[in-house]
C-alpha cells in the first residue's frame, strides 16, 4: 500500500453569535481536516488543532515527504517530519499540522487491518466515556451570567453532570459567575474553570482561594503556558488542582512540564501535541510520574473519534475496584459542522460517549457537507 494523495479542507462558519475566551473572540468555527488516500483505495482522515489556514498550509508542505510511502510506517513517517521540520518547527504549527497527519494515518491503519484505533494501541480499558459540557464563554452583546446560566442548566438538562465555563476576564467578575453557574447546577453536579491564560500569577492565586468553596475539580490553564514557574506559583499558592497543556507540543513539552510538577492534571490534545503516535509516549511519561491525564479536545467529529480511542486506552491510574475514568471533553458551543460531517453523529446519552467500534478512527466522513463549508485547503499528489 502507497500514499498516493494528500488533501487540506479548511472549513469555516461564520457564527450568528460571537463570544470570547480571554484573549480571543470568536467570530467563525474554523477547521483543517487532513485527507489521506492510497493506492489501496483506503482513505484515512486527520484534523489539526488550531489556525486552519498555517495549518494547512504546513500539511501541503509535509506532502511531498509521504507521495509514495506505505502508510503503515507510521513512526518512521513521524520522525521523518519531525526531523526535517526540527530547525524551526519543535512545537506550534509544524506539531499541530504533523498531528493531523498522524491520525489520517492510524485511521488508515485501522481500516487496513480491519480494527479500531484503540485496538491496535493494545485495547480499550473502558468502552465509553463520562463526559463534560465545554462552553460558558462570554458573550457577546449579552448579559454574561444570565446567558451562560441558562447554558449550563441546559447541559445539565440534556443528561451531562459536568461542566466547565470559562473566566480569565476580571477576578470579581468570574467569581461572580462562578458563584451562579454553581447555584445554576446544584451541589452534585461537576464543574470546572478555565481562564485560557487570562491572569497573571496573583490574579490565578487570589481567583483560586477565592473559588476553593465552590467544590471545582479543576483550575485550567490559569497563566500562559510557556511560564512554567508561574503555573508551579500558582499550584503552591491556591487550593484547586491545576490543569493545562493542551498549547504544549510533543513530549519534551510534556516532559518539562511534568519534571517541575506545573500541573496536577496534563491535557494533551490529540490534534496538536503530535497526533496517536506521540500521545501514546505522553501518556506513557504522565503514568511514569503519577500525573493525572484528562485530554483537551476542541474540533469535529474527528477530533472527538480520535479523542475517544484514546480515552479507551488512558491506563487507569491507579487501578482499582471501580477505577477512576479520565473524561471527555465535549464542546457544546455552537458549530454546525462538527457533527454533520460524520454520517453517524457521536452523541452522549446520559453524560457518557460510546468508544467507536468500527475500523480505524470508526467515523465515516460525508464529503457534501465538506465539501458545503470548505473554504480552502489544496491536494498533493
Ligand atoms: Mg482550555
Amino acid at each position: 500500500m502507497k500514499i498516493v494523495s494528500v488533501a487540506t479542507h479548511v472549513l469555516r462558519h461564520q457564527l450568528e453569535q460571537a463570544f470570547d475566551s480571554a484573549f480571543s473572540t470568536f467570530h467563525d468555527r474554523w477547521a483543517c481536516l487532513v485527507e489521506i488516500g492510497t493506492d489501496a483505495g483506503v482513505v484515512g482522515w486527520g484534523e489539526c488543532l488550531g489556525p486552519a489556514g498555517p495549518n494547512a498550509a504546513l500539511v501541503e508542505a509535509m506532502a511531498g515527504r509521504l507521495i509514495g510511502r506505505d502508510p503503515l510506517d507510521i513512526e518512521p513517517i513521524w520522525a521523518d517530519i519531525y526531523n526535517q521540520f526540527r530547525d524551526q518547527g519543535q512545537r506550534g504549527a509544524t506539531m499541530t499540522a504533523q498531528s493531523g497527519i498522524d491520525i489520517a494515518l492510524w485511521d488508515i491503519a485501522g481500516k487496513h487491518f480491519g480494527a479500531p484505533i484503540h485496538r491496535l494501541l493494545g485495547g480499550a480499558h473502558r468502552t465509553s466515556i463520562p463526559a463534560y459540557a465545554t462552553g460558558g464563554f462570554r458573550p457577546v452583546g449579552r448579559d454574561r451570567v444570565a446567558t451562560v446560566v441558562e447554558e449550563v442548566k441546559g447541559y445539565m438538562a440534556a443528561g451531562f453532570s459536568a461542566t466547565k465555563i470559562k473566566i480569565g476576564f476580571s477576578v470579581a467578575d468570574d467569581l461572580a459567575l462562578i458563584a451562579a453557574v454553581r447555584e445554576a447546577i446544584g451541589p452534585g453536579a461537576r464543574l470546572m474553570i478555565d481562564a485560557n491564560h487570562g491572569y497573571d500569577a496573583i490574579e490565578a492565586i487570589a481567583l483560586g482561594n477565592k473559588a476553593a468553596h465552590f467544590d471545582i475539580d479543576w483550575f485550567e490553564e490559569p497563566v500562559v503556558p510557556e511560564t512554567l514557574d508561574a503555573y508551579c506559583d500558582v499550584r503552591a499558592r491556591q487550593p484547586l488542582p491545576v490543569a493545562g497543556g493542551e498549547t504544549w507540543h510533543g513530549r519534551l513539552a510534556f516532559t518539562q512540564a511534568i519534571e517541575k510538577r506545573a500541573v496536577d492534571i496534563l491535557q494533551p490534545d490529540v490534534c496538536g501535541c503530535g497526533g496517536i503516535t506521540e500521545m501514546k509516549k505522553i501518556f506513557a511519561l504522565a503514568e511514569t510520574a503519577g500525573v493525572r491525564v484528562v485530554p483537551h479536545v476542541w474540533g469535529t467529529g474527528v477530533a472527538l473519534a480520535a479523542s475517544l480511542h484514546m480515552l479507551a486506552v488512558l491506563p487507569p491510574a491507579p487501578l482499582r475496584h471501580g477505577a477512576r475514568s479520565p473524561w471527555l471533553e465535549f464542546d457544546q458551543t455552537h458549530n454546525p459542522y462538527r457533527q454533520a460531517i460524520l454520517s453517524t453523529p457521536i452523541v452522549q446519552k446520559g453524560g457518557r460517549v460510546a468508544v467507536p467500534l468500527k475500523p480505524g478512527l470508526g467515523i465515516d466522513i460525508v464529503p457534501e457537507i465538506v465539501a458545503q463549508y470548505r473554504v480552502g485547503g489544496s491536494t498533493s499528489e
